[in-house]
């Protein structure tokens, strides 16, 4: 039977509530329920009903006692290094025992899990599973989200392209808008001025374009000319395409109000 939820415990309560105060706390290892791995022979049998040698007992009185003789039969042992997983399923269990192993080099008890209800470790397995379905889910949305981004900036990418220069083909400013926004790329389109579509940096992504596909720019670099000088060759080239593209759209016949492309 799952623990009921007025049972489980905020986690971080300002003040334990009178019923945490009156049932034995564990929290720190203080005065709460210990549970002993014992290392050595002696004293390794139940005083109560002699079971033994015990793998885990419970001091009581001065002497050790079986789990069933403690009445923490019932419990399940969680090992130690989930913290998430131990926390929940300390809160949601109204009973739970540290364990604890002698080391004798450091001359200490170090802890080595806890003793918990089956039931509130299910309930918290149950809720760290969920809590990583969970964080999965919200990744996809976010990667999501960003390609919608994406497809939303690259569209008002193309659309200033268009604006800036009605005659550059729907085509062309869709492809210009794809590679110059792409993500990650570093590229003018995702710089903070392409993201506000400045008109010089939209510009730019166009020039940079059209001199890579209408010009001899890419030749020219290939045959070892500086790119200054590169630039400076092919400048009245990408110019004219440009100035081309800037002016207005042969007008649209209005029986083809959608027509985005300029008749050729
Ligand atoms: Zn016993």
């Amino acid at each position: 039977m799952p623990p009921s939820s007025a049972r489980i415990r905020p986690s971080r309560s300002p003040s334990p509530s009178p019923r945490a105060r009156a049932r034995p706390s564990t929290e720190g290892g203080g005065a709460g329920l210990e549970a002993i791995q014992p290392l050595g022979r002696r004293n390794r049998h139940c005083a109560e009903c002699a079971a033994g040698p015990l793998a885990l007992l419970v001091r009581a009185d001065g002497a050790p006692h079986c789990l069933d003789c403690a009445d923490l039969g019932h419990l399940v042992f969680l090992p130690r290094g989930d913290t998430a997983l131990t926390r929940r399923a300390r809160e949601a269990s109204s009973l739970s025992v540290v364990v604890v192993r002698r080391n004798r080099r450091r001359r200490r008890y170090e802890r080595q899990g806890v003793l918990v209800e089956e039931a509130a470790l299910a309930l918290a397995e149950r809720r760290c599973l969920a809590d990583a379905d969970a964080r999965a889910r919200r990744r996809e949305r976010d990667a999501a989200r960003r390609a919608a981004e994406d497809v939303r900036f690259t569209a008002a990418f193309a659309a200033e392209i268009r604006t800036l220069f009605p005659s550059c083909p729907a085509e062309r400013a869709e492809r210009i808008a794809a590679h110059a926004s792409r993500r990650g790329s570093g590229r003018v389109g995702r710089s903070a001025a392409g993201r506000a579509l400045d008109a010089a940096a939209v510009t730019a992504a166009v020039r940079a374009a059209v001199r890579h596909d209408d010009s001899d720019y890419d030749a020219l670099l290939m045959a070892g000319v500086q790119r200054a000088e590169a630039r400076r060759r092919v400048r009245g080239v990408v110019d004219g395409v440009l100035d081309g593209w800037r002016e207005a759209r042969t007008p649209r016949t209005p029986r083809w109000p959608g027509r985005a492309e300029p008749r050729t």
